[in-house]
């Protein structure tokens, strides 16, 4: 994509009427690759590559988008950007004040250490044929299935303001599934968690995962909880795993401080929040153990970068302090609504959609509550939790409802034997009042959650969480029934 394309969509916003514009251009490789029960169900590759036009006139947004790179396609597409603007006047609503952040130029690169596209197809497969023979000497297994994704994209974000920023960005991940089933039932379990584990960075962070050094045990644990009692229901003590608080602080806290679905701007998939702006500072969202951060600089996590797509730079911001709720996650557009700049979490699915409000790394920081070892020591009666299965919250993100893949109880400090079908229920300002512990750093881990949804048409954001396993009394377990 050449800067003759960036310049010339750029003059021909602004020649049109445009107060401000910024183009952004797309390069992406996507490489994904599957191996179920013993053999290769895919081997995908693909390239995609376009710009992006978004313009502003009379106060109103117009956006346009093509895949051709040739320069007077810039100008079609800046000048169809133009006239959508100017039509969208006519729907009326306040005009979009943006904030003063300054326009910056640079560059950034994912830092890694080994380039996936570099690593050769054989080794790819035969690290995935190695974790399928290993699941493989597990008997009772129904289906095993090993995945492999890589990810990069070259892109370029220029606006009339005089911003130039270049980034390169690089993304690879592994994980595995088994299902066992039985009669009654089925029962599934991952590793690491979320369908694999992802990260910015080189293949050196898949070889990290051990697959193959875990594909036993696992595998073993799907055969054995067809078996295992039903977890109990009632009030009791839980402690979550890492993976699964990662997927508790998404669905409860990343999507909440989301300022465009607070302010009503988007309201799709589950949209709207309970955390309105009369909150802000002032609600006590958990216990003073609880702080949360929005980090675009944390090493290794999908919401790491340079600049976000409105060219505002990676920051690390807190939205829970100490239990209290202080911060949202914003765009240009909305930042100034609550008194605030931008603190650049505005991110395109691809070059061909606008920037939404996006998580980046919105992040449980570690606690003072050691190992996970030491947790269940210091654990009377309770149960652990761990691993994913299933998500539900209402649209205000309130109430919510999650089942895990398996579950421990845990008797005078020990683990006193495997439950299935587990699941749990809260409400959110009440669950995270009633957390008292959290796992210190040794335990942390940054989870990538590669399939967030949001907006219509849909985009597919890239977010991650960084997590400790975190124990919270007085929570209602309940018996789901799944597969
Ligand atoms: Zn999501």
């Amino acid at each position: 994509m050449s800067g003759e394309v960036i310049e010339r969509a750029l003059d021909a916003a602004m020649g049109g009427g445009a107060s401000y514009a910024d183009v952004r251009t797309s390069e992406k490789r996507i490489e994904s690759l599957s191996v179920k029960d013993g053999t290769l169900q895919g081997a995908e590759s693909d390239l995609t590559a376009g710009f992006g036009v978004r313009v502003l006139v009379d106060g109103r947004w117009g956006f346009a988008a093509s895949a051709n790179s040739d320069p007077s396609d810039a100008e079609q597409a800046a000048l169809r950007a133009v006239a959508i603007a100017r039509a969208s006047a006519i729907g009326g609503g306040s005009p979009v004040i943006l904030d003063d952040t300054p326009p910056e130029r640079g560059t950034y690169q994912t830092p890694f250490v080994e380039d996936p596209f570099a690593v050769s197809l054989d080794d790819k497969l035969r690290l995935l044929f190695d974790v399928d023979a290993e699941m493989g000497r597990v008997a009772g297994l129904t289906t095993r299935h090993a995945t492999y994704g890589a990810v990069s994209e070259h892109k370029v974000f220029a606006s009339s303001a005089g911003a130039h920023l270049e980034q390169d960005l690089v993304e690879c991940g592994a994980g595995f599934t088994v299902t066992a089933v039985n009669d009654d039932e089925a029962q599934e379990r991952t590793y690491p968690a979320l369908g694999g584990q992802m990260v910015t960075g080189g293949f050196e962070a898949v070889r990290a995962l051990d697959l193959v050094v875990h594909a036993q045990e696992i595998s073993e644990q799907a055969v054995a909880l067809l078996e295992a009692p039903q977890c109990p229901s009632g009030e009791m003590t839980v402690i979550i795993d890492s993976s699964q608080m990662a997927l508790q602080v998404h669905e409860s806290c990343g999507h909440p401080i989301e300022l465009d679905r607070v302010l009503g701007m988007e309201a799709s998939f589950a949209g709207t929040s309970f955390l309105t702006t009369d909150n802000l500072g002032v609600l006590q969202y958990g216990s003073s153990v609880v702080n949360i951060d929005a980090d675009a600089t944390a090493p290794g996590g999908l919401g790491t970068f340079g600049w976000d797509d409105e060219g505002v730079p990676a920051q690390n911001v807190p939205i829970v302090s100490a239990g209290r709720f202080v911060g949202y996650l914003t765009s240009r557009e909305t930042a100034p609504i609550v008194g605030r700049q931008s603190m650049g979490s505005s991110r395109a699915g691809s070059w061909r959609q606008i920037p939404l409000i996006r998580m980046t790394n919105v992040n449980l920081r570690p606690g003072s509550a050691g190992s996970l070892e030491d947790l269940i020591a210091d654990t009377d009666d309770g149960i652990l939790l761990a691993t994913n299965r299933s998500w539900s919250i209402d649209d205000r993100r309130l109430n919510f409802q999650f089942g895990t893949q398996i579950g421990w109880l845990i008797k005078d400090g020990r683990r006193a034997g495997m439950v299935r079908n587990p699941t749990y229920t809260g409400i959110t300002p009440r669950f995270w009042g009633s957390c008292d512990a959290i796992c210190g750093p040794s335990e942390w881990t940054l989870w990538g959650v590669p399939n967030c949804g949001k907006g219509e048409p849909m985009q597919t954001a890239h977010v991650g969480h960084g997590a400790a396993p975190a124990r919270f009394r007085n929570v209602q377990v309940g018996v789901g029934r799944w597969g």
